[in-house]
C-alpha cells in the first residue's frame, strides 16, 4: 500500500464502545466513522468559538484491506473519523469521561428507544444531575470498574471526583490539585457561555477531561512559566483562535467536548439547555471539592 498508517487500539480508552485507535505516533485517534457525528464536525468548522472546544478534526479515513498478496485491488475496510489525541503529549496523564445533559435518547429515536433510555437515564446521575462519570483513569488510584461509576448518586458523585484529582495532589501538591480544579471550573463556564450562544442538541455527548500528575512535567512547565491561571492572562473572547499552538495553553491539562454521535445544529431551535443545566451542575460539583472541609467531630 502506498499509505501504510498503522492503526492500534487506543491504550487510554475510559469508556464507549470501544473501537477507538491510536494512529501512528499517537498525536491523532481514529473513531469507528458514523454518520451523523462526521456531519457534526463538519458543520462545526462554521463556528469557531465552538469548534475551540472540540478536538481537532482532521477528516475521514478508510482502512485498507487484504490486496497485498495477490495484487489484486484493496478492498475497502472500516472507515474512521480522524482526531486530535486529546490525552498525547502528557506524562502521567488521568483521564476522565462525564457524559452532560440529562437526556441520552436522540431526536429520532423510536417511543420504545426514548422510554428505555429515559429509565436508564433515572438510573443513574444522568436522570438526576445531568453530569454522569463514565470512566477515568488515574494513576495511582485503584480501578474502578464502569458498573461502578453508573450506581453513584448525587450524594456520592463527588467522591468519585475527588478520586480523580487525589493524583494531582499525591503526586504533585495539594496546590496543584485546587489550581487543575479552578482552571476546569473557568474551562467548562467559558464553554457554558459558548454552548448559551448557539443552537446545538447534544445527546449522550460527554467531556473529556485530562491533566498530567508528573511533578518533573509540572516543575519543567513552571519554570518556564507557562503554569500561569488562566484567570490572570486575560482571556478575551475576540481573539481568533486560527492559529492554536502550545502558548495557548499550559499544557497541563484539557477539558473538550467529544463524542456526538447523537448531537445536532437546530439553527432556529435556541440553545440546549439540558447540556448546559449538566455543565451547570458540573461546576457546583467542582466547587464543592475546593472547600475547606471541617474535620469531623
Ligand atoms: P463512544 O461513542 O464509543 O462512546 P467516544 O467518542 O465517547 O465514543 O470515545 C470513547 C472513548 O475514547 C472516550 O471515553 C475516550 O477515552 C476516548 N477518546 C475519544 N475521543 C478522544 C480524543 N479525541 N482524544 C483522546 N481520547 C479520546
Ligand atoms: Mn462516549
Amino acid at each position: 500500500a502506498l499509505c501504510e498508517t498503522q492503526l492500534e487500539a487506543l491504550e487510554h480508552q475510559v469508556a464507549g464502545h470501544g473501537g477507538v485507535m491510536r494512529v501512528g505516533d499517537g498525536k491523532v485517534i481514529a473513531k469507528p466513522l458514523i454518520q451523523r457525528e462526521q456531519e457534526f464536525y463538519e458543520a462545526s468548522a462554521q463556528c469557531a468559538k465552538f469548534k475551540a472546544f472540540m478536538p481537532e478534526y482532521y477528516g475521514t479515513l478508510q482502512q485498507q484491506v487484504g490486496g497485498a498478496a495477490d495484487g489484486n485491488a484493496t478492498a475497502a475496510g472500516p472507515s474512521y473519523i480522524c482526531l486530535e489525541n486529546l490525552t498525547a503529549g502528557y506524562e502521567k496523564p488521568c483521564i476522565m469521561d462525564v457524559k452532560i445533559g440529562s437526556r441520552i435518547y436522540d431526536i429520532d429515536a423510536t417511543p420504545e428507544k426514548a422510554e428505555r433510555m429515559l429509565k436508564k437515564a433515572q438510573e443513574s446521575t444522568t436522570g438526576s444531575l445531568g453530569v454522569r462519570i463514565c470512566g477515568m483513569i488515574v494513576p495511582g488510584a485503584a480501578e474502578q470498574p464502569r458498573d461502578w461509576f453508573r450506581k453513584l448518586t448525587p450524594e456520592t458523585i463527588r467522591d468519585a471526583f475527588a478520586m480523580y484529582f487525589s493524583a494531582a495532589d499525591s503526586m504533585v501538591s495539594a496546590e496543584y490539585r485546587r489550581f487543575v480544579i479552578k482552571q476546569f471550573i473557568l474551562e467548562i463556564e467559558d464553554l457554558a457561555a459558548v454552548v448559551r450562544s448557539v443552537e446545538t442538541r447534544m445527546y449522550a455527548s460527554s467531556l473529556l477531561f485530562v491533566y498530567d500528575a508528573s511533578k518533573a512535567r509540572y516543575d519543567r512547565l513552571v519554570s518556564e512559566g507557562q503554569c500561569s491561571s488562566k484567570s490572570d492572562s486575560g482571556d478575551s473572547d475576540d481573539s481568533d483562535d486560527a492559529e492554536e499552538d502550545e502558548e495557548s495553553s499550559d499544557g497541563l491539562l484539557d477539558v473538550k467536548a467529544i463524542d456526538f454521535v447523537h448531537s445536532h445544529w437546530v439553527p432556529g431551535q435556541g440553545y440546549d439547555e439540558l447540556y448546559v443545566s449538566g455543565l451547570e451542575n458540573l461546576v457546583e460539583i467542582l466547587r464543592s471539592l475546593l472547600v475547606i472541609e471541617e474535620p469531623a467531630g
